[in-house]
């Protein structure tokens, strides 16, 4: 008979598993999903003909295993995107730069990927090995030197769907403060000289001064960490209240380790490098020396879903149900059962319905991307006491998005046109928000065709919080008046312009490095004892995951499987050398 492996969550990384397995096993997968939905944190939410992405997914990965995994999936359009309502002529910004069939350039994080569409579709196996584990990616200087750099070209099938597609989006990101906005990551130019004015300018030089003679020791926080490096205003500035906003920690409270794992290799003396380079590089090109060569890490270009990023997973749910796996919404895994004796093995996993009913599935793997809170508090079994209070301190940080369907914003293009950004951050310390979306930039089709005729404007609100606090629990109308008003106030919209709104709480978006997790160890030693169990994903590693890291931690589990051995040592170091994009996006600088 064949062989069963579990899978509790209909995530990226448990539906890659359940396709890896398909694909390349005689293992049936069965996947368990607690809600109704597909696409875990990467799902799209739907809203009366709108769409939603819960953060923004960028589809970029340095990995090519992972990027022919999806663009075999979903072929990139190459061609010419039209808007829907045939306005593609009318807004540049959203429209794909390539002629059809042309080769298409994607960038992040100062990599490249030409995206070609090959005379022989078949030549190239989709799979080819793990990809790059390891990147030294540790400063700017990398962004701006890789764009001499040979890009990777990734081969990609011609679509056969029109709607099955990738677009490739331009991306533009900027900081809101002061009422005003500043390039993201912030670069010394002469707009953001200008928009900090000379006061704060030579608060921020002598406060640098400062920090290189006075430095603190020793440098515990997160605090004293930036202080170092930036010096006081500048760290006032930029940093503390959006990390703050994100953590809802104060940074005093943050561990310095957490700054030099994220933060490496940035400083103002990097910062000023740049503008030297830049300022030499516009004065030699005779060109504007305010904006010449600053757009180069702003004009990267991502794929992205034509129907955002739950349409990829809801297309692989498909796949892994087409080709005989079974996936089963709304069963939440509160259960594993275990066999006697050692080593420690899972025999079944049970789940409830909202409606009370009880099942249980048995198998042969069990793969899990729940939170290794609920996981560990889930087991039958003796787990020992200092594991379970590793466990039980593991903290999360909960997100709410609001979608507000707004006639205009109050701030437009010079010539009058939607504001061009996919997403901005918001760093004013007077408001809560703390990253607003432009939904109709990720994708036209994000927002209805009736609503693009009437020109409406699709955004979504972010706001980070924890479960417990006052913001999680409003209701949904008090949510609203909140987030309009707060959106309002600074000055980025008229409350009288928003036709409708919609609020969605997602708990357990970013696993955190604090609390226990100093004492991770622990807990990764009991369950890698766990002989047929594999923690995978991002909240099921506690791990601050992007969907390329989740998709590789399931495929190298299936890679052991095939192999007759997984090295679960392997699996917690995929993506431990590399930055992660979202927390990229994080940084201020
Ligand atoms: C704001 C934000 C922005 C992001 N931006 C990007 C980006 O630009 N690019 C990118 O690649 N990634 C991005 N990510 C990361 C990406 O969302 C995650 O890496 C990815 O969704 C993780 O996949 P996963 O399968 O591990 O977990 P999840 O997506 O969390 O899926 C886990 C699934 O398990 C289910 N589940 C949980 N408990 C149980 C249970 N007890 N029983 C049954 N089912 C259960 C959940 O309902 C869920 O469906 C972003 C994340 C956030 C929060």
């Amino acid at each position: 008979m064949a062989k069963k492996a579990i899978i509790i969550g209909a995530g990226p990384a448990g539906l890659t598993a359940g396709l890896e397995l398909l694909r390349r096993t005689e293992i049936v997968p069965v996947i368990l999903e607690a809600s109704e939905e597909i696409g875990g944190i990467s799902r799209t939410i739907r809203y009366k003909g709108n769409r939603m992405d819960i953060g923004g997914h960028r589809f970029f990965s340095k990995s090519d295993r992972v990027m022919e995994w999806w663009v075999e999936l979903m072929p990139p359009e190459l061609a010419a995107q039209g808007e829907p309502g045939s306005e593609a002529a009318a807004n540049p910004a959203t429209t794909a730069p390539s002629a059809p069939s042309q080769p298409a350039e994607i960038s992040y994080q100062g990599k490249r990927r030409v995206v070609t569409v090959p005379a022989h579709l078949h030549e190239e196996s989709p799979l080819r090995g793990m990809g790059p584990l390891h990147h030294a990616e540790s400063d700017e200087t990398e962004e701006e030197d890789s764009a001499e750099d040979a890009a990777e070209t990734v081969v990609v099938p011609e679509p056969e769907n029109p709607d099955l597609v990738m677009l490739i989006r331009p991306r533009r990101s900027r900081i809101y403060y002061l009422r005003k906005f500043f390039d993201y990551p912030i670069t010394l130019t002469a707009n953001t000289l200008k928009n900090l004015g000379l006061v704060r300018m030579v608060r921020v030089g002598t406060s640098y001064m400062v920090s290189r003679v006075r430095q603190i020791r020793p440098e515990k926080s997160l605090e004293d960490f930036l202080i170092n490096r930036f010096g006081r205003e500048l760290y006032l500035t930029f940093f503390k209240s959006y990390t703050e906003k994100v953590w809802g920690t104060p940074c005093h409270e943050i561990s310095a380790e957490w700054g030099a794992q994220r933060i490496k290799g940035l400083s103002l003396t990097t910062a000023v490098k740049h503008l030297v380079k830049k300022l030499f590089r516009a004065t030699s090109e005779g060109g504007d020396l305010a904006q010449k060569g600053t757009d180069t890490s702003l004009i990267e270009r991502f794929m992205y879903p034509k129907f955002g990023p739950g349409q990829l997973w809801e297309h692989v749910a498909e796949l892994v149900q087409q080709k005989g796996g079974a996936i089963h919404k709304g069963w939440k895994v509160d259960r594993l059962n275990f066999a006697e004796g050692e080593p420690l093995r899972v025999t079944s996993i049970e789940a409830v319905r909202a409606d009370g009913e009880r099942r249980t599935f048995a198998g042969d793997y069990f793969f899990s991307t729940m939170p290794m809170r609920e996981l560990l508090r889930a087991m039958k079994t003796a787990v020992p006491a200092n594991v379970l209070e590793v466990s039980d301190g593991l903290q999360y940080r909960d997100f709410i998005t609001v979608g507000l369907l707004v006639d205009r914003l109050k701030v437009t293009e010079p010539d009058g046109g939607l504001l061009k950004d996919t997403w901005i951050y918001i760093q004013e310390p007077d408001v809560l928000l703390g990253r607003l979306q432009i939904f109709n930039n990720w994708s036209p089709y994000l927002v209805s065709d009736a609503d693009q005729k009437a020109g409406k404007v699709w955004i979504g609100l972010e706001y980070f919080c924890y479960e417990t606090d006052d913001l999680w629990k409003m209701a949904d109308e008090e949510m609203k008046k909140f987030a309009i008003a707060e959106v309002a106030k600074i000055g980025l919209l008229n409350a009288a312009d928003v036709s409708d709104a919609h609020v969605v709480r997602v708990p357990k978006t970013y696993p955190a490095y604090f609390g226990t997790y100093d004492r991770f160890d622990e807990l990764k030693t009991f369950t890698d004892g766990i002989e047929n169990l594999f923690l995978v994903g991002r909240n099921g590693m506690h791990k601050y995951n992007n969907q390329d890291h989740s998709m590789l931690t399931a495929m190298a589990v299936v890679d052991g499987l095939v192999a007759g051995k997984v090295n679960k040592q392997a699996l917690w170091e995929i993506n431990t050398e590399q930055e992660y994009q979202e927390e990229k996006d994080k940084k201020q600088l």
